[in-house]
């Protein structure tokens, strides 16, 4: 079962309202409608160290000061948006509710419930696409959102380009190796993690003009020296940080000899189902359980060799 964060949106994402810019401006209107907050690279949450969400009610101030409102969709009839206020210097405002804080959503996330976690992703996602896309990439013309935030159009009129917001697609794959003496997955440890994790799977970005399975062999090979075979897609994971798609596979060792050829990675080791089951159970040296799809490629992999 897929379950981790970021893959269990509760909102219907109602793409036929986002060109009604009268039903958009009666909701924002009613007061009824339910806003999420992003500054920068944080996230609106309820007291510091709480893991729960600050999801403003009416906030018709807050509407007022976002540098951008985007439209995310309907829970039933409550209508929800995304108010990005990383314009203003500090994150505090008379808009933000007394009991509120900030905090960078990849650190929130593992405490976050699942379902409000993939609307921080995509208010969060949504929120960086519009800061970096101010100016046409066409013309260098300032750019103006359209669709309740959903596109942004040149005002260039000349120009008139029509921008989409972007998802950088990665591929993350949990490689499998067995000689008959035994189950083995690649593991290795990259420089970029974030502290206390020491080793999860190989991963890297799609290339233009190369399929998902090309992109899983190369980096493999770029990254260790291992050559693959038997890429099979598994699941995907939006991963907002600040612009991917993480796209989960299993790949099939033909080579074992692991050779460190990309200076991202400072280890890479084959472990048995034994020794992963025990870096599972130790505190922080694999991804945090129902965190990363990089934890669910292990975990799976852990629970079809347990028999
Ligand atoms: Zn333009």
């Amino acid at each position: 079962m897929i379950d981790f964060v970021f893959t269990n949106m509760i909102l219907d994402r109602a793409h036929h309202l986002r060109t009604d810019q009268a039903w958009i401006a009666e909701q924002i209107a009613a007061g009824q409608a339910r806003t999420v907050t992003v500054w920068r690279d944080k996230v609106l949450i309820r007291n510091a160290g709480s893991g729960e969400a600050l999801i403003v009610e009416g906030a018709s101030t807050l509407h007022d000061e976002a540098s951008e409102l985007v439209f995310l969709g309907m829970d039933g009839d409550t209508a929800y948006f995304a108010a990005d206020i990383s314009h203003l210097e500090e994150p505090f405002s008379a808009a933000i509710p007394g009991d509120g804080d900030f905090e960078d959503l990849r650190a929130l996330a593992p405490s976050l419930e699942h379902g409000i976690a993939s609307m921080l992703a995509h208010a969060r996602a949504l929120g960086y696409w519009h800061r970096t896309h101010q100016f046409c990439g066409v013309c260098g013309s300032p750019t103006e959102s359209r669709k309740a935030g959903h596109e942004r159009k040149c005002t260039n009129e000349t120009c008139g380009k029509t921008h989409f917001p972007r998802t950088d697609p990665a591929v993350i794959m949990l490689v499998t190796h067995d000689d008959g003496s035994g189950p083995r997955a690649l593991l290795a440890q990259n420089k970029r993690f974030p502290s206390g994790i020491r080793f999860s799977t190989v991963a890297g970005f799609v290339e233009p003009g190369e399929t998902l399975e090309q992109a899983v062999a190369r980096e493999v090979k770029e990254e260790t020296g291992v050559d693959v075979t038997d890429v099979v897609y598994q699941a995907s994971q939006p991963w907002p940080f600040p612009a991917s798609i993480m796209l989960g596979f299993r790949a099939r060792a033909l080579t074992t000899e692991i050779t460190i050829q990309d200076d991202e990675l400072t280890d890479a080791r084959w472990f048995t189902r034994d020794e992963v089951a025990e870096l599972a159970a130790r505190d922080g040296v694999l991804p945090p359980s129902k965190f990363s799809i990089s934890r669910w490629l292990i975990d799976t992999w852990l629970d079809e060799t347990a028999a």
